[in-house]
């Protein structure tokens, strides 16, 4: 697919600019504090309804301003294409695609594909479970966007089950309603086994690629297990067996969930464990093995939305290259070639060799223009 336009109207520090894409890899050079990373941020927006930065929609609409825009023409294999995402303070948003709203998200998503990495994604390897749990459910969301509308769903049933363990946990005297628990269990366990089952199938794909890419870029000094560990265990991809033990593990944490007030079972308790040359990569991986770690499991990202939607996604590469030494930064670049539409942040060109910096459309942002 291919990015053609993008129109920032009131989005974060853009008040209204077009930007015409013209090369297979855009560098978008800028001073710190100019709006680049603003820049790719609209578009992974647009592709995963998401942002790794921001919390809320208020955060994204140009202060001062009620609402903003973000829109873009692309070229797929299957036509061109126009979408339009209007954020607003009060976190309202409409989505249009080819002139029409779409009432669903899900409809949305998987109109463009693109994947994201920046120096943040460190956190991944770093950070706790819930980056690793939002990174894949990011990835999920563009595989199969039916995905979004289950997230949504397991997180009010969540919600829903909370309020009811939290309003017990603080009154003595109430005794905690168990046939209306009773009811959030099944739910839980019945969505939750959807989501758990999604989120292993599309580890299990992931795993082989990020291994080979990960032995690709160490020179096959090291080895990369990509393993995923639910909090409820699972043998096999048996939804009735999942289920089952998920409710007896419900079961088993009753006391401690009503003392706390909270759900301690289910897939928001999940854990997705990088083990590199048998050390779980986390504890002991230096700086150095983290990121390559990182870039294989971006390359391996890559590799299988092109695999699923058959044509290549979008790259955004965010103040990424200069963190990479010369091998990795090489790994990278001969990956993408000008297979995966490229968009790179940088504060200067020195990180560029001569035959990139020929081949590529280069964007200066000064103050959001
Ligand atoms: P760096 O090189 O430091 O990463 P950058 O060019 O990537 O810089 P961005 O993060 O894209 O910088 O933009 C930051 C600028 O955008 C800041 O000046 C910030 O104050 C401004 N900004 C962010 N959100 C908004 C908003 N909602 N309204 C107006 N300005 C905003
Ligand atoms: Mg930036």
């Amino acid at each position: 697919m291919f990015l053609n336009t993008l129109h920032l109207w009131q989005f974060r520090n853009y008040c209204d600019q077009w930007v015409e894409f013209t090369a297979p890899k855009t560098i978008v050079l800028g001073e710190n504090a100019q709006g680049k990373s603003n820049l790719l941020e609209s578009v992974e927006l647009l592709a995963t309804l998401r942002s790794h930065r921001a919390m809320r929609d208020r955060e994204l609409v140009l202060e001062g301003t009620e609402e903003g825009r973000a829109a873009a023409r692309l070229e797929r294999a299957i036509g061109a294409m126009d979408l339009g995402m209007v954020m607003r303070r009060s976190g309202r948003r409409t989505l249009v695609a080819n002139g029409q709203t779409l009432k669903r998200q899900v409809d949305f998503l998987g109109l463009m594909s693109a994947v994201e990495f920046s120096s943040l994604d460190l956190d991944l390897v770093r950070g706790g479970p819930g980056y690793r749990r939002h990174w894949i459910d990011t990835l999920l969301v563009q595989l199969e966007p039916m995905y979004h509308h289950l997230l949504q769903q397991y997180n009010t049933v969540l919600r829903q089950r909370n309020a009811l363990l939290k309003r017990h946990a603080k009154s003595d005297s109430s005794c905690l309603n168990s046939t209306e628990l009773a009811i959030w269990d099944a739910q839980l366990a019945t969505v939750g086994t959807r989501v758990i089952r999604r989120r292993a199938r599309a580890i299990a794909r992931l795993a082989p690629l990020a291994s080979t890419w990960h032995s690709n870029i160490s020179d096959h000094r090291e080895t990369l297990i990509l393993r995923y560990a639910p909090s409820v265990p699972m043998d096999a991809d048996d939804p009735e067996q999942i289920q089952q033990t998920f409710l007896e593990r419900i079961k088993q944490r009753a006391i401690a969930e009503q003392a706390q007030g909270t759900t301690l079972v289910g897939p928001h308790r999940d854990e997705i464990d990088f083990i590199i040359n048998d050390t779980p990569a986390r504890q002991f991986g230096s700086q150095g093995q983290q990121r390559t770690l990182v870039l294989a499991l971006k390359l391996a990202e890559l590799k299988l939305i092109e695999a699923v939607i058959g044509e290549p996604p979008l790259l955004l590469l965010d103040d990424v290259l200069a963190e990479l030494d010369l091998n990795r930064q090489n790994k990278l670049l001969d990956t993408i070639q000008d297979r995966f539409q490229t968009l790179i942040t940088t504060t200067h060109l020195g990180s560029f060799d001569a035959q990139w910096l020929k081949s590529s459309q280069i964007l200066t942002v000064k103050a959001g223009e």
